[in-house]
């Protein structure tokens, strides 16, 4: 099937669950509501789900002010940047409340100073007790207002601390989710390119061991063909978190492309690269695959892999370059396998391109 059509037939089972849910909790079908439920059917939308299910577990259905407002705080065109805008304003005006605490509070340490030198002026003047007790005493009251500012002062810097440290967490947020493919959870291709090239400069300059597996589900349209793009879907879910209990913890994995992933394995040597695509292989195919409303068995998906190692003169598409003709080489031959550069099918294939 063609990409177009393939996109048209999961686009459209997308806008059936749609209007299933318009349809049962009877809202009307205009666009906002419509674009609403066709996100949450994706699933795509992990936070806009979340607030559905429990405004449906708490009340049993959506008023249009629900509506209205999922829509402005999950959907509204322009979210990320929104976003990053409220942070900035937010970080522009803690900057300004900070200054104009800062001038009052250099206010109120020259004040003291004149004060100091006004009284040592004065003490030096005076003759009897009572003239050095009103010194004194202003001495102390103008202390206490500088003692004051000062905690104002203190107090000013430790919440402002905390506002900084939150916004820093929510731009965090942001960048994390811009990295991930919301459908499996792992590392988008944007994510994937960043970390493949920074680990490749580091296996580089520490010349250590590196190697990269490309992975892609066989026939995976027949799947989809057969069951549906929804439970197709569910299938490339189950293989991204195969991949993350698989893997080790600096191992890094990522969602390629459709149905291909990518998993970057630094410290990892040929052999031991071959071992982690082939527990990953027979892991994926050692699950029957159940459809989840009905209970129908699905059978199983297979996956067909490719590693490659860094060499010395590699840069990060040279690595990839090569992972992707040992995958390619894994599907000519078979697939359900992995194959590796020092494989002979793959130089068979290698040595056929060339000739
Ligand atoms: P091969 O063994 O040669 O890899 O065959 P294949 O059918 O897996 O490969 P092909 O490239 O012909 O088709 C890939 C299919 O993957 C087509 C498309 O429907 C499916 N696919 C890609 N992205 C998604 C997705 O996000 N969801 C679903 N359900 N399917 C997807
Ligand atoms: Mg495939
Ligand atoms: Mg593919």
């Amino acid at each position: 099937m063609a990409p177009m059509q393939d996109e048209h037939e999961r686009s459209m089972a997308y806008a059936e669950l749609a209007l299933n849910q318009i349809k049962a909790l009877r809202q009307p079908a205009m666009p906002r509501n419509y674009e609403i439920w066709y996100v949450y059917a994706t699933g795509y939308n992990a936070e806009l789900n979340k607030a559905i299910n429990e405004a449906l577990a708490n009340r049993g259905r959506l008023s249009d002010s629900d509506l209205e407002q999922i829509h402005d705080c999950y959907l509204s065109p322009s979210r990320t940047n929104d976003r990053i805008d409220r942070i900035g304003a937010r970080v522009v005006s803690e900057i300004d409340d900070m200054m104009s605490l800062l001038a009052d509070t250099l206010g109120t340490t020259a004040t003291f100073g004149d004060n100091l030198k006004g009284a040592s002026q004065t003490l030096s003047l005076a003759t009897d007790h009572e003239q050095i007790k009103a010194i004194v005493e202003r001495l102390v009251s103008a202390t206490r207002e500088m003692q004051e500012a000062n905690s104002a002062l203190e107090e000013r810097l430790s919440t402002s601390r905390l506002e900084i440290s939150n916004l820093q967490a929510n731009l965090e947020a942001i960048r994390a989710e811009s990295l991930t493919d919301p459908l499996t959870g792992l590392g988008n291709r944007k994510h994937f390119d960043r970390v493949v090239s920074e680990a490749v400069r580091s296996a580089a300059v520490n010349r250590r061991p590196l190697s990269l597996l490309m992975i892609d589900i066989d026939h995976f349209k027949s799947f989809n063909d057969n069951y549906g793009h929804l439970t197709g879907d569910q299938v490339l879910r189950l293989v991204g978190m195969t991949l993350k209990q698989t893997i080790k913890n600096n191992d890094i994995p990522a969602r390629y492309g459709g149905e291909e992933f990518a998993v970057v394995l630094p410290e990892t040597p040929l052999r031991q690269a071959l071992m982690i695509a082939d527990d990953i292989r027979r892991m994926v195919m050692s699950k029957e695959l159940k459809k989840k409303s009905t209970g129908e068995i699905l059978g199983r998906v297979t996956l067909s892999a490719g590693v490659s190692t860094l060499k010395p003169d590699d840069d990060a598409d040279a690595l990839i370059e090569r992972a992707d003709a040992c995958l390619y080489s894994a599907k000519r031959n078979g697939r359900n396998r992995v194959i590796c550069e020092t494989d002979p099918e793959f130089r068979k294939v290698e040595t056929a391109k060339v000739a």
